[in-house]
């Protein structure tokens, strides 16, 4: 684990040129971190808002990504879909930008196709990792986001100060691939943890238990976990949550979804058993559907009252 705040301000007199692919949400802030420690950032996104964005933020802006990666030492992205990751990486970076550049890629996408285009930057000597996160928009603004890395030693090492400025952990997982399964291994877990906490705490305070008191027994019991402690989907209840601004802002259900969507095709894949991770896939597809996009993934205790 790297120590990011002092890797960050040792960094303010580099003029390292990196390249940074995908300004959104996420992106807009991790770009403006690298150019508050210091980087040369050339930043490219389809979106011309998120280009005026980075520009504000101190980015150089370029017109295509091939552009963007010319000189770059390092290229950062943080893109939607695996399907987009693999066509800008086949497409734009791989064989344009310098061959000794490391190739970081931030994205949530499935482990195979992380491998796939890892495989494919690794053949024209490339060295890659993949580097999801963990934390929000806050945290992103912040650079306190926490980065579970896959990759070989040698390009986690060139990798490690540059995710240490956007962030206050970067944890080497394993091979390439090992930070996208670490993700979707976490996001399944909490999708259970939430709905296991939503329901234990409705069905307490429908057999007349205050649910404070259930809060304060529980979180100090065994039925202690991360969504009932640090995020009670009840509001009023234990600490404050996104469910005491009524569902608003947090990990919005969209976001969920597309992580157990992933995480189901890995468990396929491996023929690795699930059948409460399925079933919380499950009520979250219907949770959903139900026109709750946007709304924080706790919002699901709703369907319980
Ligand atoms: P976003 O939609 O806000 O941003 C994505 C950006 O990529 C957009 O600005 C879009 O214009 C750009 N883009 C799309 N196709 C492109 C292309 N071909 N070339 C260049 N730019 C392109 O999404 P986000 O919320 O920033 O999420 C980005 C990634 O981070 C996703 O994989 C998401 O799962 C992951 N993530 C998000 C959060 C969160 O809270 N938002 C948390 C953890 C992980």
């Amino acid at each position: 684990m790297a120590t990011a705040r002092a890797l960050a301000s040792s960094r303010e007199d580099n003029d390292m040129k990196i390249a940074f692919i995908g300004l959104g949400n996420m992106g807009g802030g991790m770009a403006a971190n690298l150019v508050k420690a210091g980087y040369e950032v050339r930043a490219f996104d389809l979106s011309e808002e998120a280009l005026i964005a980075a520009k504000d933020a101190g980015c150089e802006t370029f017109d295509t990504a091939r552009e963007a990666c010319a000189e770059a030492e390092a290229v950062v992205s943080m893109l939607p879909s695996s399907g987009i990751v693999k066509a800008v990486y086949t497409k734009d970076v791989i064989g344009h930008a310098p061959h000794t550049a490391v190739l970081i890629d931030c994205s949530t996408i499935d482990v195979a196709t992380a491998r796939e285009v890892a495989d494919a930057a690794h053949a024209e000597g490339y060295k890659m990792v993949d580097a999801p996160v963990s934390g929000g928009i806050a945290a992103a603004a912040g650079g306190t986001l926490t980065f579970m890395v896959g990759g070989e030693h040698h390009a986690f090492d060139a990798a490690q100060p540059i995710l240490a400025a956007m962030g206050k952990a970067v944890i080497h997982a394993g091979h390439i691939g090992a930070g996208q399964t670490a993700k979707i291994c976490n996001n399944m877990l909490l999708a259970i943890t939430m709905i296991g906490t939503s329901e234990a705490m409705t069905m307490a305070e429908k057999l007349g238990l205050d649910p404070q008191k259930f809060y304060e027994i529980s979180s100090q019991s065994s039925g202690y976990n991360w969504s009932l402690n640090a995020y009670t989907p009840m509001p009023g209840v234990g600490v404050e949550s996104p469910a005491d601004k009524d569902y608003a802002g947090g990990f919005a259900t969209a976001l969920m979804v597309k992580d157990l969507r992933l995480a189901m095709e890995a468990a396929e894949g491996a023929g690795a058993a699930v059948p409460l991770a399925s079933r919380a896939a499950a009520l979250y597809e219907d949770y959903l559907g139900a026109g709750n996009e946007a709304v924080d993934f706790s919002g699901i205790i709703k369907t319980y009252s």
